[in-house]
């Protein structure tokens, strides 16, 4: 045991180094002080020892992270936890424990941590730690199909599966390599280990992505910016004034690169032709999320604005000359964007104080169309959820509250408010500008945003969806927006209830009785189709011809492809019958499909491929299939009759 305890440092090594060396050392050790233990018998000796170590290690990472107000995701923070959390599920699994990953974590608050710093309630971090280990369960079902899939090809008796699957594995289905080989060895492929180093590899290859996509982001520059001064934001004292007189410095064309690197938003109608830098301006800039503003500048129109360094560009749709020039911002649109940015500060807000303080922010958009906001949550969000959202962010909105404008240097910022400040994105210069609405929702923003929350009059949460494992988007309506939404849903309603002749609240259950009646009535057209051609093909009428034993029966038939598929069956199912059916559509640019009941004398005397070839010509097309059954369209439904004709000359009839 000392020898083993002395060892043990060592022992403790990620998954990758190569193990079975140290194992090795240890059993020769052990052997010359006279303990025969082999080193199968060692690792299953000290394997659950190490598990039983780690679990309350792993807990303790695992509880201080969800603490401060993380939730597990597959990216970034949140797959760290994430992949913690399942390693626990795992080693509980292989010691056989019964108790359940979020009773783990209560223990550990109770008795390992002082939880009374943390943002997280205790029963916050029970509830993400119970849905936690439920979604490893449907992992390891899912996971299982995926694996199989991932291996196919690869022998069963392999040792190493693939580096690229294992990453693929990981990245795609969110498996530690760890876990994809051990559903691996459960699932046949009983000799595949992760390789010796793996584990390096991918964690070298992980931070190459993170670079390469952080280099992605970082715009290269498209305007001369250095021979522009920083230009006078002066949308920023004042957010209600629209005109303005300013001195344009300087105008040129766009080329066709920097209109093809501006990725304009499909807000933007036209699109501009130059671009535009005056000393000072009352035109936003896109940032922030929020869309750049639109208007006029002399005689020409501002299509969109951006901002490089410190200089404002106007992308305007003509030339200005150099000189004094006043400007307008076509304020419909600007105060439709404000009170859009306004709301999702106020959603944020009203989200986090009704769900707990792991709601973050980690993207918005504000359009003058709608808004977005993702939010990290671990769960679907219900509609219910969504609307107490929706209501307290609308009391939020009646209670009137002061916007506080304020702007002051970073570091007292981050001593005021912390870390929460920073959900838009992270600052980029020296002074903050702080967006305060009363207790609800404090953030460094440079957006534009009403002076009291009550201009935005109403909002509506209209629907969310998941952008990924744990970021809900809610798609959000404020102001005018809001109440257009409103009338669009009526009007959606009242034509709908016209159609129906239905009053609007009846056309739930209208609509559900019309889609039954549409379902029942498909089902017995299908069959009176099946019985016209079962009365056409049995009363010996111009459908079908019996000659040596063999039913012909050759017809144009009304109807699509399943119809005729329909018809086909009934005609060719019956063995005593042997039956040989062509029936061409005009339907679709003409369709042909020929079938001859299988395992008959029919079956031996036709070939339906043979026959298809030979009067496709007729409709312009062509087709194949097997010797009982050939299917073929083209483009002249016309030549149907002709087809058929022709298929009755061959045959002899
Ligand atoms: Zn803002």
């Amino acid at each position: 045991m000392g020898e083993l305890s002395r060892l043990a440092g060592i022992l403790n090594i990620d998954v990758g180094t190569d193990v079975d060396a140290l194992f090795l050392k240890l059993s020769d050790r052990l052997q010359e002080t006279g303990l025969e233990v082999s080193v199968d018998d060692l690792k299953r000796l000290t394997e659950p020892l190490s598990s039983i170590y780690a679990i309350p290690d792993h807990m303790h990472a695992i509880c201080n992270m969800l603490g401060d107000g993380l939730i597990p995701s597959n990216s970034k923070a949140g797959y760290l936890v994430r992949m913690l959390a399942r390693r626990v599920c795992r080693m509980k699994e292989e010691l056989a424990l019964e108790v359940s990953l979020s009773e783990l974590g209560r223990h550990h608050i109770e008795h390992h941590l002082e939880f009374s710093n943390f943002t997280q309630s205790k029963e916050g971090v029970m509830k993400i730690l119970e849905l936690e280990e439920r979604k490893y369960h449907e992992m390891l079902r899912k996971g299982e199909a995926a694996v199989k899939t991932a291996l196919r090809g690869v022998p069963i008796e392999s040792t190493e599966a693939p580096d690229e699957t294992l990453f693929r594995l990981s990245e795609e289905r969110g498996l530690s390599p760890e876990m994809a080989i051990s559903i691996a060895n459960l699932a046949g492929w009983t000799e595949l280990s992760v390789r010796v180093g793996f584990a390096a590899d991918m964690a070298s290859r992980n931070a190459e992505r993170t670079k390469a996509a952080s280099k992605e982001k970082t715009q290269s520059m498209l305007f001369p910016s250095e021979e522009f001064p920083s230009t006078s934001m002066d949308y920023y004292s004042d957010t209600s004034r629209t005109s303005f007189e300013a001195k344009v410095l300087g105008c040129a064309n766009l080329s066709g690169n920097q209109l093809s690197s501006l990725n304009l938003s499909s807000e933007v109608d036209n699109p501009p032709t130059h671009y535009v830098v005056l000393d000072r301006t009352l035109f936003y800039p896109e940032g922030g999320g929020q869309l750049g503003d639109q208007g006029s500048l002399g005689g020409v129109s501002v299509c969109d604005t951006r901002i490089e360094k410190e200089t404002i560009y106007h992308l305007t749709d003509g030339p200005v000359p150099i000189g004094d020039i006043s400007g307008r911002v076509n304020w419909e649109r600007r105060r439709q964007l404000m009170d859009h940015h306004t709301a999702v500060h106020i959603v944020g807000g009203s989200a986090r104080e009704l769900l707990g303080p792991h709601i973050w922010q980690a993207g918005s958009n504000k359009g003058a169309r709608y808004a977005r906001i993702d939010l990290t949550h671990f769960s679907r969000l219900s509609r219910d959820e969504l609307n107490l959202i929706e209501d307290h962010a609308n009391d939020i909105i009646a209670s009137n509250t002061l916007v506080e404008k304020t702007e002051i240097p970073r570091a007292e910022a981050d001593e005021l408010f912390g870390f929460e400040l920073y959900q838009g994105g992270p600052p980029k210069s020296s002074h903050i500008r702080v967006i305060r609405i009363g207790d609800h929702d404090v953030q460094a923003c440079g957006g534009t945003h009403h002076d009291k929350v009550g201009e935005i009059g109403e909002l509506r949460i209209i629907r969310s969806s998941q952008v990924q494992d744990g970021v809900e988007r809610l798609q959000i309506v404020a102001g005018e927006t809001a109440r257009e939404h409103a009338r669009e849903q009526e009007r959606l309603l009242r034509e709908s209830s016209e159609v129906l002749g239905v009053s609007s609240e009846d056309l739930p259950a209208a609509v559900n009785r019309f889609f039954e009646e549409w379902k029942s009535q498909q089902k017995r057209i299908e069959s009176l189709e099946a019985e016209i051609v079962r009365l056409r093909t049995s009363g010996g009428d111009d459908g079908a011809v019996e000659r040596d034993g063999i039913r012909y029966a050759i017809m144009e038939v009304d109807g699509g492809i399943k119809a005729l598929m329909s018809m086909l069956g009934e005609l060719t199912r019956d063995p005593s019958k042997p039956t040989l059916a062509v029936l061409g559509t005009k339907d679709g640019g003409g369709k042909i499909i020929i079938a001859i009941t299988e395992g008959t004398k029919a079956a031996e005397a036709h070939n339906a491929v043979e026959i298809l070839n030979s009067i496709s010509t007729h409709i312009d097309g062509g087709g194949g299939g097997s010797p009982t059954m050939a299917q073929g369209g083209g483009s002249n439904p016309d030549g149907i009759p002709a087809a058929l004709e022709a298929a009755r000359q061959i045959l002899g009839l």
